[in-house]
């Protein structure tokens, strides 16, 4: 009778047991309301409606659709905001249409330097890297750069040296990110600064990412070729942590944009500053900062930013960025143009 009863005793914590590992487990405390929400960008620039072809739009335009795919798949998964901002940047990296990996512009010797950075806002870890040549995806490097080693930038020789030691990172030869297109725009650039011009609208095409994750955190990921017709190691704002790109518990940036005014600025650090300490709504401080601040220094771009409510901005004074965002209710859009 005794062996009996253990038994059923038994059966009964066994039953129990498997009931436990196969139901679904506890709901996480925020899967009532999973706000998730992306914002995606694919740079600031200036581009005449006229002079772009309807088939360039329709691929542009679906290469952003599939960056926020690729980032919202993961959010909608319960993913990292981290996952899904490397993951859209990626896409748009090896997009020939955007100025990041692949189609990034040319510097002044005809060859290609690639900076990239990530950031976690809720435990402001961050990963940059600077002047890269032969990294097919600078951005997964910048990340690689976060994990994998003591330090939050690391720059040319050193990075690719970094590069050399995780044999995950895919290398290519640096002449695998050319494209005509820029560099019919680098002997448009060379012909602009012979005669003195402003260098507006040289940058053109920078990606970045920002996302909100089910569990309220937010990540930041810029990637770009920086300014057609750079020289002497010239280093933008994308790989600058605060410049152009920035995530703590609250609000997450990625900037694009004549990268000297976006660094003097702080500009990603400042429209989340403005937030955090002056209680801005997210979108008055990121058109402060994108519409007041840098022009009034003589600079010009946009930026993408989005806060831990998921509300998102995307401020631009340059005529066009290329954008593309799901929203916490998931509506979504993708944009080029002012309208
Ligand atoms: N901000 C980038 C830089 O100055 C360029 C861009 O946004 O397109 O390097």
């Amino acid at each position: 009778m005794r062996s009996l009863l253990l038994l059923s005793l038994l059966a009964i914590a066994m039953n129990t047991h498997a009931q436990s590992a196969d139901a679904p487990a506890d709901p996480p405390q925020d899967a009532a309301q999973p706000k998730t929400a992306l914002v995606i960008h694919g740079g600031a620039g200036y581009v005449a409606r006229a002079s772009l072809s309807a088939e360039d739009e329709a691929a542009a335009r679906a290469d952003l659709e599939r960056a926020l795919e690729a980032g919202h798949s993961i959010l909608a998964a319960g993913g990292t905001a981290l996952d899904a901002v490397q993951a859209a940047v990626v896409v748009l990296e090896e997009s020939p249409r955007f100025n990041a990996g692949k189609g990034a512009v040319f510097n002044a010797q005809g060859g290609h330097e690639l900076d990239a950075s990530i950031m976690e806002g809720h435990t402001r870890r961050a990963g940059a890297v600077a002047g890269v040549t032969t990294v097919r995806s600078p951005i997964t490097l910048a990340r690689t750069v976060m994990e994998h080693s003591p330090h939050v930038m690391l720059a040319g020789d050193g990075a690719e040296a970094f590069a050399d030691s995780r044999p995950e990172i895919e290398r290519v030869p640096n002449d695998w990110f050319d494209t005509d297109r820029r560099r019919r725009a680098l002997e448009q650039a060379q012909r602009q600064a012979a005669v003195g011009e402003a260098p507006h609208g040289q940058y053109f095409g920078t990606v970045g990412a920002v996302a909100l994750d089910r569990h309220g955190h937010i990540a930041a990921a810029t990637s770009t070729g920086g300014m057609t017709n750079k020289k002497w190691g010239r280093i933008g704002d994308s790989p600058v942590i605060g410049a152009g790109t920035w995530a703590d518990a609250r609000c997450g940036v990625s900037g694009t944009g004549w990268g000297e005014f976006y660094i003097r600025n702080a500009v990603a650090h400042d429209i989340c500053a403005r937030v955090a300490y002056r209680g801005d709504a997210l979108v008055d401080a990121a058109e402060e900062v994108v519409n007041r601040v840098v022009t009034a220094a003589g600079g010009d771009g946009g930026a993408i930013a989005l806060d831990v409510d998921g509300n998102i901005a995307m401020p631009f004074n340059s005529g066009t960025m290329y954008r593309a965002w799901i929203r916490p209710d998931g509506s979504r859009g993708v944009a080029i143009f002012e309208d």
